[in-house]
């Protein structure tokens, strides 16, 4: 078994955006501008733009906060996205998701600029990938696509199993699979909270991205012998034993599926560190 390192990948990779952006300086180009809109105060969100902001710094882009009120009303943000669209120091930007109840989520995607669009959510994005024309990829399908090539992990002809149907995870990671690309060129099965059968599914796959966000949901026995197992989950489980009052647990059972794969990302350190990354390589994208 080899771990999908996605602290280490992500270390790699934003020293190499890095070296990109000091050589952009020292030829009088354009630093690179990221912005994060953040409505409210939802504590995993803040952790989250927080973790993006702190990586534009580690890599030399310029990173701007637009912290919102929770209250703020649909029209104020979208005032707030057509400020950003019209801003020409800003290359890129990303509207931190879940916004509040009373905002339609549809519409301030669709009010985002596609050419600032660096999270790859607005549908021109969504059907640029789907077309495999070039496009922002969504960060977190966009973040897992790079550690697969990195640790040369083979797609070709695999059965992959896609575990939720989400359109920032699930639904991208099935197109990309199944794309004439390297990776890709698999066989995919799409599965989510209506499939039958979907122990019997998974058993089958040479490939599985768990992305249901139901902790150590994938067990030993839904797993097949060398299989290539990505954790997309995150959730935070109530632990006593912790500072914060909580851990971190995937959607699958580390412990016991980890010695049948190939390949396996562990939770933290996998694939949350390549979707900070995949964010920082759209937005030198933007600026290019
Ligand atoms: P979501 O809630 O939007 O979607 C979950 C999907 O799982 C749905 O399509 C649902 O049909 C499916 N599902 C639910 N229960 C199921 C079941 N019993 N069997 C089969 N399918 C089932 O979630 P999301 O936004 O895609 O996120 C999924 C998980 O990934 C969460 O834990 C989230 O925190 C995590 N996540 C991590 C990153 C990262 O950077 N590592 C990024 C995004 C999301």
């Amino acid at each position: 078994m080899e771990l999908l390192d996605g602290n280490k990948t992500s270390k790699e990779i934003k020293l190499e955006i890095a070296e990109v952006v000091s050589k952009r300086k020292a030829d009088g180009k354009k630093i690179p501008h990221l912005a994060a809109v953040l409505v409210g105060s939802n504590g995993a969100s803040m952790t989250y733009v927080g973790a993006k902001v702190k990586a534009c710094e580690e890599v030399g882009f310029k990173s701007t906060l637009l912290q919102l009120e929770e209250n703020i009303s649909e029209q104020e943000l979208i005032s707030k996205i057509i400020g950003l669209n019209n801003d020409p120091d800003i290359d890129g930007y990303i509207v931190q998701l879940p916004l509040p109840k009373h905002i339609d989520e549809h519409k301030i995607l669709l009010a985002i600029d596609p050419r600032k669009d660096v999270d790859g959510f607005h549908p021109e994005n969504v059907g640029r990938m789907a077309l495999n024309l070039p496009c922002f990829l969504p960060a977190t399908p966009g973040g897992i696509i790079e550690l697969l090539k990195r640790y040369k992990v083979q797609t070709e002809s695999k059965h992959a199993v896609v575990i939720g149907r989400s359109h920032i995870v699930g639904l991208p990671m099935t197109i990309l699979l199944q794309r004439n690309a390297y990776p890709g060129n698999c066989t995919v099965t799409l599965t989510h909270s209506k499939t039958k059968n979907l122990e019997a599914i998974c058993a089958e796959a040479e490939i599985i991205i768990a992305a249901l966000g139901r902790p150590e949901f994938v067990t030993a026995a839904m797993v097949k012998e060398g299989a290539v197992v990505v954790d997309v989950g995150i959730t935070r489980v109530p632990d006593p034993s912790k500072k914060s009052g909580f851990r971190l647990a995937g959607d699958v059972k580390f412990d016991e599926v980890a010695p049948k794969c190939s390949f396996i990302t562990p939770v933290p350190g996998g694939v949350g560190p390549m979707t900070i990354v995949s964010l920082l390589n759209n937005t030198l994208q933007a600026v290019q």
